[in-house]
């Protein structure tokens, strides 16, 4: 039915061609592009049939736009860093492909996520005739579809929101980020930030813990972060009062994190090293283990879902929504871990419905701003299953 253009061959690129080589009958021809081409050309070797290769600097429209007019694609597929969002959505505007990604976008220089320039593309999308997806993979992604499907299916009205995200596997390594690096320190080492009642209020890092016993897992150390998704969510659920997000972090891992932000490894001011100029988090990143290989050692499992208190007919209710998956099988299905799994698996789905056309429209949207139900669908078919438990 057509062509992905998919750009960037790390963890969530690798799960993202496997899973589309595993629908062929959508994703006709399936093109791999990234900085480093041995990487894409490894990722097409561990797939039957046939998966194209090329290199890419994702920093410049021009570069995107002579791949778009190369491969010609139907939508291209941004699983690179946060930085080339801006970049790749320009070409597929200049371009007139539709676009989807699963973080936004952030500057190199400041780390603050923010929708704010993605948005700000949404009447040149609509000129354009395309269709942009923000966030597909699984937080934000699949979160903002179980919100979705919330709204749709067990309440009239959602209150309050808790976002849950738990990964409990375990690589072995002392210390090692479950993707990207650079980027998931940035996330992590931020101020929290949570909203009520129309207010944003800010705290220190790391700095709120709740204890949460998340299904099929146990109680897990949860900590209250700043996440990207709260920013749409808050837009589009009317009558929230209350939005929070947490991510499990165990001890030894924040031991670790606190020694080197104290020593100013996690920094993203460039220091001169002889003629060179460079971030300490960017040398950090070079000396911890590349995420794409943790895959093989990860045993455990991760459940992330949404806990959501609202009413239904008069009635107050409480659900859990929420997926479990296992490291080893993410690994026996994608050569991944389940983290990358994860985020790679909806955009593969969010790809796909498009192509299918069940997702329609002109201009930029988040994902709770689709319908739910064929997305839950695929989530079923394709790896991540996902339960609803009545809280009350
Ligand atoms: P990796 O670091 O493993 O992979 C990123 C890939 O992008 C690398 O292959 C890299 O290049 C390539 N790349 C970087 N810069 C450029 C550029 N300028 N031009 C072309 N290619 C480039 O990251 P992950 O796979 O772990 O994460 C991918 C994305 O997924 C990130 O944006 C991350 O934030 C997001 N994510 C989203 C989640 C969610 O649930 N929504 C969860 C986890 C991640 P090279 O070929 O040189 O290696």
């Amino acid at each position: 039915m057509g062509t992905a253009l998919v750009i960037g061959a790390g963890g969530v690129g690798r799960v993202v061609v496997h899973k589309m080589a595993q629908n062929r009958e959508v994703f006709e021809k399936i093109v791999l592009a990234s900085r480093t081409v041995s990487k894409c050309e490894q990722i097409a070797s561990e797939i039957d049939g046939e998966i194209f290769t090329d290199s890419i600097n994702a920093d410049e429209v021009s570069k995107v736009v002579s791949a778009i007019e190369k491969w010609k694609p139907d939508i291209v597929v941004n699983v690179a860093l946060p930085y080339q969002d801006l970049a790749i959505m320009d070409a597929c505007i200049k371009t007139e492909v539709h676009y989807l990604d699963t973080a936004n976008y952030e500057h190199p220089d400041i780390a603050k996520f923010e929708y704010k320039e993605q948005w700000a593309r949404d009447e040149k999308f609509k000129e354009a005739g395309i269709l942009g997806v923000l966030g597909s993979g699984f937080d934000p992604g699949v979160t903002n579809i179980f919100v979705a499907h919330a709204q749709k299916h067990l309440f009239d009205e959602i209150h309050e929101i808790d976002i849950l995200d738990c990964n409990d596997g375990d690589h072995g390594y002392h210390f090692a980020t479950n993707f990207n690096p650079e980027i998931n320190i940035r996330e992590i080492t931020a101020n929290g930030r949570y909203w009520k009642e129309g207010v944003w209020y800010e705290i220190p890092a790391l700095s709120e813990k709740i204890d949460w016993n998340y299904p099929e897992v146990g109680v897990r150390d949860s900590y209250l972060i700043y996440h990207e998704e709260m920013e749409s969510l808050v837009k589009n659920i009317p009558n929230l009062k209350q939005i929070r997000f947490f991510m499990t972090f165990s001890e030894k891992y924040l031991t670790h994190l606190r020694v080197l932000e104290n020593i100013g490894m996690t920094s993203i001011e460039p220091i001169e090293i002889g003629n060179e100029k460079i971030a300490p988090i960017q040398f950090l990143q070079k000396v911890l283990p590349d995420p794409a290989t943790l895959g093989e050692r990860t045993k455990g499992k991760t459940n992330i879902g949404t806990y959501i208190k609202g009413i239904k007919d008069g009635v107050k209710k409480t659900y859990y929504i929420y997926n479990v998956s296992e490291h080893e099988e993410a690994y026996r299905d994608t050569k991944a871990n389940g983290v990358s799994f994860t985020t790679g698996v909806p955009a593969m789905i969010g790809a796909k419905l498009v192509l299918e056309k069940e997702w329609k429209g002109e201009g930029v949207f988040n994902m709770e701003e689709f319908d739910p139900d064929p997305f839950m669908t695929e989530l079923n078919l394709r790896g991540l299953p996902w339960k609803v438990l009545r809280i009350e």
